[in-house]
């Protein structure tokens, strides 16, 4: 029997409705450097329209890509709403990819359009020559006036075009599973593959992402996005703030802790979301420039594990409460998030909390291994977590990638255990795992257990070839300024947080660890510089 209910479309441009009218005194804010700029969301709704009008004129009638190329402001999350609003596709390029993936992507997405900030005019206009689909580039910020570009692309000044346009649009009725926005992988591994989310995903994704069991994102709060637009979707906050009617507050380009600090004092941001090294970053900073920064009553932290000292000092040193979370930019990317079962208090609290979390209703996890076998969730059977839901890539855009996929579900390539009471714990990537001897060492719990150390900054542990034992741990650390800690009293120190036959017998320490594209430890780089002799290992 079919249900008696509508079956009313869910969409970007019912986001951008509500969002506009019932929540239209909420705000986005921009950071300048030295002051901000402010938007209602109210003029938000009215300069979407014109921004679609202005997108219409350019040729912009069906599905075409509109990318953006953008630092987190104002004009990003027009183009998050406007675009998709319209029935066309919003292609958030990742403005630190390398050149050769910059031209990969957005060829294979086939660009139309390019919106970008006039600050990163000098990354894109070298690499204009070989996107063979782009027509159109509009320029936000300065004037668009002598932008080199080829002749095949009319150059356009986003203030400009908007000027004149009517401020109200009749959106369309899309088809809710009709591609909304396109979000690259970083491409960690091979060329970054495409993830096209659909009006549908992203927007029971943005329910989620308001969820008690969630972020918990709430109306009034003041989002403090820092994690980039063209990374996951800046994790959904951008249409979850619409959907809810809480404020944004964007850093634009100003992401070193100094400009955060200043902008945090200035804002008061009630909520934020990062990688970790920001919160590294921000933390040191604070420590020579002490800062009341409790304003955040929540911060969320996921993209890599979040060391269990740095939620210690969250805690203790700033009154913060981090919210540890795992996703990818093929779970849009909200996955699990570590809220600890309510009545749980002190230590036990805790150790929830270290954990990457509870998946939500609406998605569900299991744990394969090597032969497919699924495995129980004990808390110790080991496995590669696979997902499914209805914001979880079903496959890649335009690339079979059949390895990638297993009767229906996403592989992750993320490896751990799952509770009885449903928390994941990752211990690793499946291509960062330690295979020591024939048993496996998590390079994850070692990371988390050397940063634990009151003298070290950052501490990354990649697998390195052994004669005897195949591979084993090497710690790439680094300290604080001045730190009288060498790698002998770091491997004491370790002594009684790993077993004997873990404790890693490779150093070196380095001045900063290497980063990707979206601020995570880099080692596939630590790697090849190990191979090509660049680090000075010390062996105890
Ligand atoms: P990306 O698509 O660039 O966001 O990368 C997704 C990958 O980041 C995941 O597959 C994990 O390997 C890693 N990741 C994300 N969140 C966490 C977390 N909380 N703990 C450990 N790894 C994480």
């Amino acid at each position: 029997m079919l249900s008696t209910m509508q079956d009313t479309p869910l969409s970007i441009a019912q986001l951008l409705r509500h969002g506009s009218t019932v929540h239209g005194d909420a705000e986005v804010v921009t950071w300048t450097g030295a002051g901000t700029r402010r938007r209602s969301y109210a003029e938000v709704g009215r300069r979407c329209a014109q921004l679609s009008h202005a997108l219409r004129t350019l040729g912009v009638t069906g599905d075409e890509r509109v990318a953006t190329f953008m630092w987190n402001n104002a004009e990003h999350l027009e183009a998050y709403l406007a675009v998709p609003s319209m029935g066309a596709v919003l292609h958030t390029l990742n403005i630190r990819l390398f050149p050769e993936q910059l031209v990969h992507v957005a060829n294979h997405a086939e660009d139309h359009i390019v919106i970008v900030d006039a600050t990163l005019l000098p990354l894109l206009t070298p690499q204009l020559p070989q996107l063979t689909t782009v027509k159109h580039l509009i320029v936000t910020g300065d004037s668009a006036d002598g932008v080199e570009a080829p002749d095949s692309v009319q150059v356009h000044s986003y203030e400009a075009l908007l000027a004149d346009q009517p401020t109200e649009f009749d959106w369309p009725e899309v088809d809710e599973r009709s591609a909304a926005a396109m979000c690259y992988t970083s491409g960690t591994t091979g060329d970054p593959k495409g993830v096209a989310y659909s009006h549908r995903s992203i927007y029971l994704h943005s329910m989620q992402v308001c969820m008690t069991d969630g972020p918990a994102l709430k109306q009034g709060d003041r989002a403090l996005a820092v994690v980039p637009q063209f990374h996951a979707m800046s994790w959904g906050l951008p249409y979850a703030a619409f959907m809810i009617g809480a404020s944004l507050i964007m850093p634009d380009r100003f992401l070193q802790p100094e400009p955060l600090a200043a902008l945090i004092a200035a804002e008061q941001p009630t909520f934020a979301a990062a990688v970790p090294t920001i919160w590294q970053g921000l933390h040191q900073y604070l420590e020579q420039h002490p800062q009341d920064i409790s304003c955040m009553h929540d911060v969320l932290i996921g993209g890599s594990a979040v060391p269990p000292s740095l939620m210690h000092t969250f805690e203790d040193d700033h009154d913060i409460q981090v919210l540890h979370a795992w996703g990818m930019t093929e779970t849009s990317p909200l996955g699990s998030v570590a809220r600890p079962p309510a009545g749980t208090e002190g230590e036990e609290r805790w150790r929830y909390r270290y954990t990457q979390g509870r998946f939500p209703a609406s998605v569900q996890a299991r744990l394969v291994d090597d032969l497919g076998e699924i495995l129980p969730h004990d808390g110790n059977s080991v496995g590669e977590l696979e997902v499914r839901g209805p914001w979880i890539a079903a496959a890649y855009y335009g690339v079979d990638a059949p390895d990638k996929f297993h009767d229906g579900w996403l592989r992750t390539g993320d490896v751990g255990t799952i509770t009885p009471d449903g928390y994941l714990t990752l211990t690793d990537r499946t291509k960062d795992i330690i295979k020591s001897g024939g048993e496996w060492i998590s390079s994850v719990d070692l990371e988390n257990a050397v940063m634990g150390h009151p003298d070290v900054i950052e501490a990354a542990v990649i697998g390195v070839p052994d004669a005897k034992w195949d591979e084993r741990p090497l710690v790439a650390v680094v300290l604080r300024e001045g730190s009288g800690a060498t790698v002998d009293t770091l491997r004491e120190f370790l002594s009684d947080k790993v077993a004997k036959w873990q404790l890693p017998e490779n150093w070196t320490v380095i001045n900063e660890v290497p980063k990707t594209s979206v601020g995570k430890f880099d080692k596939k780089r630590l790697r090849s510089q190990y191979h090509d002799g660049d680090l000075e290992v010390t062996r105890i």
